[in-house]
């Protein structure tokens, strides 16, 4: 409403200083000037509506663009044939397919780990190959391929990792100590990461993409390895952040009750190409009108109508 008041007050504000100005006498800037004013005098509710959409389209850039993004790997495999997806601030959202379909290669584009071979992406209206440090303050990357070193302590991997990223030493100490009671490594604290247990690394790994307070979170496959309890705590803290922080959740997972309970966006992937986007509840609806199936059934519904061909990457 603000921007209604705005124009509202500007337009005659506007139409004073043209008629009061000197070029009130030179009678072709004149009509110029007047069609101008009249234009802004009698179609404000025009304007308004032309604010708006810039205001909208300004508000609404999607936090992560992608478009046509192809990824051949030397060895002939295409991973990649011209992904498009656009994911708003705050989403949360997740990818799923099967295995081999192409969401790690996605995952890993996106943060920076491979190239793409063709087609654009942003993060945050960042070109993210441009723009590479910046893009790494703004996104946490949980993945079983995040490299630890295995000599060095949980609670001073998680410091150190706040403090590359810029965070002062009282704050990263904090927000290492904050996560370390979240994740539950308490016993972990001082031992060394190369000796923690396979769900206890996931934790770690975790803890270490949230400390430095990214606005973008991508989780690759995340609980794998967490107990039934740690893997509540964990979606606990997540879907906190989602709501409270507006952290936008980039998940890839084939827990799919875990997608179903906190994801409200999804797409599909299948040999490197997206076959649905858009909500979960209408992706249900797509598969079974009828209603009343888990994203589970409904997913492994849609995958059996796809031929082998259909599934098979190359
Ligand atoms: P997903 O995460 O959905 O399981 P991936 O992105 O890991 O799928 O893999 C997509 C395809 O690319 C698969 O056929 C896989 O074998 C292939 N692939 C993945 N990484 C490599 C690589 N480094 N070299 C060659 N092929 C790869």
């Amino acid at each position: 409403m603000n921007e209604k008041i705005s124009i509202n007050f500007c337009v005659p504000l506007v139409s004073k200083i043209f008629y009061s100005s000197n070029h009130f006498y030179h009678a072709p800037l004149f009509y110029a000037q007047a069609h101008f004013v009249c234009f802004l005098q009698f179609c404000p509710c025009v304007l308004n509506v032309f604010l708006l959409q810039i205001l909208k389209d300004f508000n609404m850039t999607a936090e992560i663009q992608v478009h046509e993004l192809f990824k051949k790997y030397p060895n002939g495999t295409e991973a990649l044939k011209g992904v498009s997806l656009e994911i708003q601030k705050g989403q949360f959202f997740t990818l799923l397919g099967p295995n081999g379909a192409g969401k790690s290669t996605l995952v890993k584009i996106m943060t920076t780990l491979i190239n793409k071979d063709s087609g654009d992406f942003s993060i945050a209206g960042i070109n993210p190959e441009v723009n590479q440090s910046k893009i790494q303050n703004i996104i946490g990357v949980a993945s079983q391929d995040n490299e630890i070193d295995p000599t060095e302590k949980v609670e001073k991997l998680l410091v150190f990792q706040g403090r590359l990223f810029g965070l002062t030493k009282p704050e990263a100490t904090k927000r290492a100590n904050e996560f370390i009671q979240l994740f539950e490594l308490e016993k972990e604290r001082n031992k060394k990461a190369g000796a923690l247990s396979g769900g206890n690394k996931r934790r770690l790994h975790c803890a270490l993409a949230l400390v430095h307070r990214p606005r973008i979170l991508f989780l690759d496959e995340p609980t794998v390895g967490m107990d039934p309890v740690a893997r509540a705590n964990f979606w606990e803290v997540i879907a906190l952040l989602n709501r409270k922080e507006a952290v936008t959740v980039f998940l890839t997972t084939q827990y799919l009750d875990e997608a179903d309970k906190h994801a409200t966006e999804m797409a599909l992937i299948v040999a490197g190409e997206i076959q649905y986007s858009g909500t979960i509840v209408d992706f249900k609806k797509m598969v079974n009108p009828n209603g009343g199936l888990s994203l589970d059934d409904s997913y492994l519904q849609y995958i059996k109508t796809l031929s082998n061909q259909e599934l098979s990457v190359n």
